[in-house]
């Protein structure tokens, strides 16, 4: 193979390309970014050589002094960042360095508004990395050794951050890998050792493996030449956090070691940091985010919490530990009872792991259940990122079922707004005297859902009601069943009873109109004929002609809706069809003795009662021109 062979230009993949423009021009006002994302880059590298070395001792060789080296070259106006971690192979500088592995990339990109301020808090939803290097360098320069490879293996990558890059082989003595940030025009306050310390102190400090520079000269007064100072000294604490107590960490030092686990810009909400000794024996330190990744809606996003074994590092992402409505979760869980050749297979069969993943859960809930008790205004701000990906909870876990009832959040007439802020206690404490149920509106949207003639009576009686329109809350209430003793009654479900909330003399009330219209019931019944399931006088209504039920066992409308929209075969329901006596339309409809009009007049009302739940007319058109006919007469 030649020379040339060696060396060769690559085009970045295109959304690697946008990333790094966008990187570059959206994160200027954060710069100092970049030697964080560096040193995680390089102690993740080292995490993963002590992993592998594991199972093959021999990629040590030499060296198992691990440590961080931060070099500065004020002529050449360089700074350097090396590790003695995994390296790369040729393949792997081409792949990790030229291309975002990440699924969901474009859609992201495309999430974008053009607004830099915006965009930079997005992409730090996504997650910085090595790009970062650009904000601060015209060049960068990356030189690596895979271990276990030989040292003519090596490889340089070079890129000046636009369309591509080069690769070549080289000589490399070590193993590890050596980025070179060839500093921009206007960058030279980082060519300041004092400024570099003060960063690295700022956010590795928490890193577990030394980060070492080279001691600042210092000019004596009588100035005999200042030599140069080859003694390097270790600049942070180098002591994984989690292992010191809680009282020896800083929140900012907590803040700091999140941003390293989880790869997010933003500070966590909240975080709780537990050992736990006895039977088992681990360390747990969890934290609640403030923004939703941008993948928490993909499937195949990784999640998961980051999982050590007696200090070292085993896998990032183990799923394992808590539950997939718990996916925003992020952390570290450190183990002295598995063993350090710990799989996923092993940890998806271990028993320990189940006992570890009860409490885990049951510590995260306990920080959302604090966060709401100390902080409501946080506390909806955590709801409208991670609400819905709760909702997931009772269905996914019954034991926790009682608490996370309790860290839901509903909008309800009572508010009268669609801010989703109502606990279900808050519900409870303003139920009517002798109220058992708690009731629920459920539909598209917001607007849907409070104008629902299902509503009427509940607004003359002045009951509460939630008002749901996300997708998935029939789907909880299905799961949810009651919540402390009360059951959950959907007010367009089944024969409306109102129990206690209804004195004797209404009921007598209704007894008596249900027979005075029994005869147009039962004409409407025969003009319906096989469009519904049963024709009823009902009490639900006070501005509304008629409105439309389901029986009390059947799927929710809003439900079968979005069923029937993702393509689902739902068996067909027949509705109830219930009409409003007080109404002047039913009432004229009682007293209409012409044939044609009665019959028009009866299928505006039933269409009208389609469209009020929101649903779709079988035959819009229809509708439309017996309305017309209608109104023609009226103004005859
Ligand atoms: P992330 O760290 O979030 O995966 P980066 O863009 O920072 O994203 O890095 C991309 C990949 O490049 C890393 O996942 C890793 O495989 C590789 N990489 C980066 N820096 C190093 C390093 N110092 N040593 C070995 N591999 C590295």
């Amino acid at each position: 193979m030649t020379v040339e062979a060696h060396k060769e230009t690559l085009g970045f993949q295109s959304e690697a390309k946008q990333l790094l423009h966008l990187m570059i021009h959206s994160l200027y006002s954060n710069k100092e970014i970049f030697l964080r994302e560096l040193i995680a880059n390089a102690s993740d590298a080292i995490d993963k050589l002590r992993f592998a070395s594991l199972s093959e001792p021999e990629l040590l060789g030499k060296d198992s002094d691990f440590k961080i080296r931060i070099d500065v070259d004020k002529e050449a106006r360089t700074i350097s960042i090396t590790d003695n971690g995994i390296g790369m192979t040729r393949d792997d500088a081409i792949t990790h360095l030229g291309t975002i592995a990440k699924s969901g990339t474009s859609q992201f990109l495309q999430s974008l508004t053009g607004d830099q301020q915006k965009d930079s808090q997005l992409i730090g939803q996504f997650g910085v990395g090595f790009y970062s290097s650009f904000i601060v360098a015209e060049k960068v320069v990356v030189e690596t050794l895979a271990a276990g490879t030989d040292s003519s293996e090596a490889v340089r990558w070079i890129s000046i951050g636009e369309a591509d890059f080069e690769v070549e082989t080289i000589e490399r003595p070590a193993r590890g890998t050596t980025v070179i940030l060839h500093l921009k025009a206007d960058q030279d306050e980082y060519l300041d050792g004092w400024t570099l310390k003060n960063i690295v102190k700022k956010y590795a400090d928490h890193v577990s493996v030394p980060v070492v520079m080279k001691k600042e000269a210092v000019v004596a007064d009588d100035d005999e030449s200042v030599q140069d100072i080859t003694e390097y000294e270790t600049i942070n604490t180098a002591k994984a956090l989690w292992t010191r107590s809680r009282s020896e960490v800083s929140d900012d030092e907590y803040i700091e070691f999140y941003k390293h686990v989880s790869h997010d810009f933003q500070d966590p909400i909240r975080w709780s940091h537990n050992k736990v000794e006895g039977k088992l024996d681990y360390t747990s330190l969890i934290y609640l985010p403030a923004k939703a990744p941008f993948d928490l809606w993909q499937r195949e996003a990784p999640r998961g919490l980051k999982l050590y074994v007696q200090r070292v590092f085993i896998m990032d992402e183990a799923e394992q530990f808590l539950p997939l409505y718990l996916r925003f979760i992020k952390g570290v869980v450190d183990s002295n009872d598995l063993s350090l050749n710990v799989s996923r297979e092993i940890l998806q069969k271990d028993p320990a792991i189940e006992s570890m993943r009860t409490a885990l859960t049951k510590r995260a809930l306990d920080i959302m259940e604090k966060l709401a008790k100390d902080d409501a205004e946080k506390y909806q701000e955590f709801w409208k990122e991670f609400g819905q990906v709760l909702k997931e909870g009772p269905a996914e876990d019954f034991t926790n079922k009682e608490k996370i009832s309790r860290l839901l959040r509903f909008s309800t007439t009572h508010t009268g707004a669609a801010t989703q802020d109502q606990s279900l206690d808050d519900y409870i404490g303003r139920m009517k005297e002798g109220q058992d149920k708690i009731y629920y509106v459920a539909a598209e949207n917001y607007h849907t859902a409070t104008n629902s003639p299902h509503l009427e009576v509940f607004k003359k009686k002045d009951i509460e009601v939630l008002v749901l329109y996300d997708r998935i809350d029939e789907w909880l209430m299905s799961h949810l069943m009651e919540f402390d003793g009360k059951q959950f009654q959907d007010v367009a479900k089944g024969s409306l009873d109102l129990g206690v909330l209804e004195d004797e003399t209404e009921k007598e009330n209704h007894e008596k109109v249900e027979e005075e219209f029994k005869d147009l019931v039962s004409r409407i019944t025969e003009l319906l004929g096989e469009k519904v399931e049963e024709v009823r006088i009902t009490h639900r209504l006070t501005d509304s002609p008629a409105c439309l039920v389901v029986n009390e066992d059947e799927m929710g409308m809003q439900m079968r809706r979005i069923l029937e929209s993702a393509g689902q075969a739902v068996p067909g329901s027949k509705r109830i069809f219930e009409i409003n006596p007080e109404h002047p339309l039913v009432v004229k409809l009682n007293d209409e003795p012409d044939l044609d009009r009665f019959s028009d007049l009866t299928m505006v009302i039933f269409d009208q009662a389609m469209l009020a739940e929101g649903s779709q007319l079988e035959e819009p058109a229809n509708y439309v021109k017996r309305l017309n006919k209608l109104l023609l007469e009226l103004s005859a």
